[in-house]
């Protein structure tokens, strides 16, 4: 499918589906059953001793594709944690859709926050709390959730259906390129889905449609050989905290305005639609200044916080380093001093070219006597964001609108989309993201939880979504037009 001509696509309700609703009803309480059986496997990638359990994980979820009527499912060894990988043909005509998910989860401690154990999964009112309920496990099951429902009432699907699922996610996706790479071929499709992402909240459902960029920098400055006493060497000798601090002062000014030169030059700017699709988004800046506990909120001036959380670059001093860190005093002046420094970058800038207008800028603001290093940290990307015509996009806005009732908001994130740009740039693919995990939900906190009842709409949505596009798919597909 084109990225333009998404005129072909359905915008209306849906089909009543009385069946697949019976069926998905029928089904539920096995299906939250399954759900807790996969909670119960602590898939912590991070951590060595769960290697057991990943792979554990990882042969469940081919089970799972199996019993569902999957025929070609297999677990797929990489170099670090197994991936999942299961393929549903194309009927002749209809365009096939990869749908990306993980099965690893965040480590859970600190275990005495939670109120029931991490991996013993517990229903309490309407929510069903464990680790990974939300994030991302309860959300990889929707689509085979609507997958197994679609088979059993209509015989079959009606796009191509690759489903992946990675053991890496949260350790940052280290084999993931290497088997996009691997195994192009089996992973070819049209479009793609995510089934891990985040949504407004259960009242605005949303359609995440662009993450930022990311690039970190280590900033070292040195002004001597060695440590020096401050009596012995002060009135004379060069200060590399406080040459650091001067550096810093000169990157970001007290508000929040970003100083560098050059900085936001290749920052595409909002247009209207933008500013106005941010404005429909319920942001209380008041309210959330409040909840994470400031007096105020800075940024770059001449735009409101979540336009800048989405939309334009920023720049953030992560951690410094220098001189003497322990209780009481020591007369020392420093002989080196450094920064963390990360950047959440905006669509149209290169990580490349902002680091080197930074390295530019820290050369430039060094006090006499001073010299810096910048370093760049490996794992930068540059930022994400799907055509706003794309006809994925427009398939997934037309099924949650036929499920809410009213288009959903086209929310973007201020954090940063690996698989985004990953899934783009070795495979060609443009992907949506269509997660029902909303921000209170506990991610990669304790009590983490997803409410049943959002994953009882989301599996009917990937239903409707894969009809969808399976109509959208047989308008544009070159052997349909004939
Ligand atoms: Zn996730």
């Amino acid at each position: 499918m084109a990225s333009t001509g998404g005129n072909a696509v359905q915008e209306g309700p849906p089909e009543p589906q009385p069946a697949l609703d019976a069926y998905l009803r029928a089904a539920r309480s096995r299906h939250l059953a399954e759900l807790c059986e996969l909670i119960a496997i602590p898939s912590v990638g991070a951590l060595p001793e769960h290697g057991p359990d990943m792979a554990r994980a990882a042969a469940w979820i081919a089970a799972r594709l199996d019993a569902i009527g999957c025929p070609e499912a297999a677990v797929c060894p990489t170099a670090g944690h197994p991936a999942v990988i299961g393929r549903w043909p194309a009927p002749p005509g209809a365009p096939t859709v990869l749908v990306y998910a993980h099965y690893d989860v965040q480590p859970a401690d600190p275990l005495e926050l939670w109120t029931t154990p991490p991996f013993a999964p517990e229903v309490r009112g309407g929510r069903l709390y464990g680790r990974g309920a939300s994030d991302d496990k309860g959300n990889l099951l929707l689509p085979l959730r609507a997958i197994e429902a679609l088979t059993s009432v209509e015989g079959g699907l009606p796009v191509g259906v690759t489903f992946l699922c990675e053991g890496e996610e949260e350790i940052g996706s280290p084999s993931l390129p290497a088997l996009l790479s691997v195994q192009r071929e089996r992973l070819r499709a049209d479009v793609a889905l995510s089934a891990d992402g985040i949504m407004w909240s259960s009242e605005l459902p949303s359609l995440l449609v662009g993450s930022k960029g990311l690039l970190a920098l280590d900033v070292q400055v040195r002004c001597a050989a060695g440590d020096l006493h401050s009596g012995l060497h002060g009135g004379m000798a060069p200060n590399a905290a406080v040459a650091l601090a001067h550096v810093l002062a000169r990157l970001v000014a007290a508000d929040g305005e970003i100083l560098v030169e050059g900085f936001a030059d290749d920052a595409r700017p909002l247009s209207d639609a933008e500013r106005a699709e941010v404005a429909r988004a319920p942001f209380d800046a008041r309210a959330y200044a409040a909840g994470i506990g400031a007096s105020a909120l800075v940024g770059e001036p001449g735009y409101t916080p979540l336009e800048r959380n989405w939309h334009r670059p920023t720049l953030d001093v992560n951690g410094i380093w220098g001189g003497f860190q322990g209780e009481g005093a020591k007369t020392v002046i420093p002989a080196g001093a450094g920064a963390k420094i990360t950047c959440r970058l905006a669509c149209g800038q290169d990580p490349d070219r902002v680091a080197a207008a930074i390295e530019r800028h820290v050369q430039a603001s060094l006090p006499p006597g001073a010299e810096a290093e910048v370093v760049r940290q490996a794992g930068g990307s540059p930022a994400f964001e799907i055509d706003p015509g794309h006809p994925v996009l427009a398939a997934a806005r037309g099924a949650l609108r036929a499920s809410y009732g009213f288009d959903p908001l086209l929310m973007r994130m201020g954090g940063t989309l690996p698989i985004a740009e990953l899934l783009q740039r070795e495979l060609g693919l443009d992907v949506v993201l269509l997660s029902w995990s909303m921000p209170d939900e506990g991610l990669h906190a304790p009590d983490e939880f997803v409410r049943l009842e959002n994953l009882d709409r989301g599996a009917r949505v990937y239903a409707d979504l894969l009809h969808r596009l399976a109509a959208a798919g047989a308008a544009s597909h070159p052997e349909a037009q004939g």
